[in-house]
């Protein structure tokens, strides 16, 4: 903002204020921007838009979980989630049309890929969202939490992702800490490297299984990079990111597949092998769609599985299912996206190599 600012030859500190007027009030008239001069406003409605996706859907369950599907300018379509808890609301973002892991559990995945999203297509989202819920800095904020968990691997999507957390980092934007905002990955080990760098925010990774035979299954980028290098990436994120003695915690997903990945056993093995990463454990009921043969888990294994890792002192909890009745459940996300992978006709069996 600054260099398109002092691009146009006024001065660096508007670019502050212009930040404030599109995320922190919300306004999209340059009209409406009181503290800029006539002229100042006169010449940035000639040379500048500020707009967000179209609202082409806005559904709400009855648990207050609400679900926007957003169409881009060309046509792709993705999809926001909020998610109100006492005390807190989170809103899940997208980074891509769709998503190239393909992951065998995951309705994203089975879209297929368009592209990625760039950095207005990601804020705008989380300014939509605002808007909606009638944001507003002065009361109490709606949205506490932002995680990039909705469609698409964000870390695929480096630079216009780690942009825009930025955006929901600075105080001139939406001031949120770095605690509050949560990245997603399946593992792009030299992506977690570089994400610990430059912009280290709370770190989510979908392990989803606790051996590399069973991994590769399910999230065929394990094959490029292994359960043991995106440990020891994990490792270096949590002791590098604080100075402080006290590592942050990195969060594990796991994915309750009945038959599959569920059993005391594959507990046992997770113990063990989260034993050396400072990590908490998040268990995800699988949700279901069309394509898939996966089944969730019994309520029952969950509990005892979630009993072995708490045993072992790692702190666990199961995710609540929210809003799967208007499909925005995890790994149900599927917008409405143009594939250019032809992923249905080239089969699962696809060598894993994105670089
Ligand atoms: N690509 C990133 C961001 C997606 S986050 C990542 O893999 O982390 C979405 C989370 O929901 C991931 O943990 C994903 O593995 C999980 N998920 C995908 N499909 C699911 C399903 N059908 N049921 C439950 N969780 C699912």
């Amino acid at each position: 903002m600054q260099e398109f600012i002092v691009g146009i030859d006024e001065k660096p500190f508007r670019a502050a204020q212009l930040l404030k007027w599109i995320h922190q009030y919300g306004v999209s008239d340059f009209n409406a921007m009181t503290n800029l001069s006539k002229d100042f406003r006169a010449r940035l409605h000639e040379i500048a838009v500020i707009r967000a996706p179209a609202v082409i859907q806005d559904e709400l369950a009855a648990d207050g979980t609400r679900k926007w599907l957003l169409r881009l300018d060309d046509g792709n379509c993705i999809e926001t989630v909020f998610i109100p808890e006492t005390g807190r609301g989170t809103l899940c973002v997208s980074s891509q049309a769709g998503c190239v892991l393909n992951c065998t559990f995951c309705s994203t995945g089975h879209q297929g890929f368009s592209r990625n999203l760039n950095t207005a297509e990601i804020i705008s989202q989380l300014w939509l969202a605002n808007a909606a819920l009638g944001g507003n800095p002065n009361g109490g904020r709606v949205i506490s939490n932002v995680v990039l968990m909705g469609m698409g691997e964000p870390l695929l999507n480096f630079s216009n992702v780690v942009t825009a957390m930025r955006l929901m980092l600075d105080d001139f934007a939406y001031g949120l800490s770095r605690r509050r905002v949560t990245l997603s990955t399946a593992g792009v080990v030299p992506m977690i490297d570089e994400l610990r760098k430059t912009c280290a925010v709370s770190l989510a990774v979908s392990l989803h299984a606790p051996n590399d035979a069973l991994r590769d299954q399910l999230v065929p980028l394990n094959k490029k990079y292994p359960i043991n290098d995106l440990l020891a990436a994990c490792r270096r994120y949590a002791y590098g990111r604080e100075r402080q003695s006290r590592a942050a915690k990195i969060t594990f997903e796991y994915v309750m597949l009945a038959g599959v990945n569920d059993s005391l056993a594959h507990a046992q093995e997770l113990t063990a092998l989260l034993s050396k990463v400072p990590a908490k454990v998040n268990l995800i009921p699988f949700n279901t769609f069309p394509q898939t043969n996966f089944r969730c888990s019994p309520w029952g294994s969950i509990d005892r599985f979630r009993e072995v890792l708490l045993k072992a002192g790692l702190i666990t909890v199961t995710r609540k299912t929210r809003g799967e009745k208007i499909d925005a459940a995890c790994g149900q996300l599927a917008g409405r996206i143009r594939d250019r992978t032809r992923r249905r006709e080239r089969m699962m069996s696809v060598p894993v190599n994105f670089q």
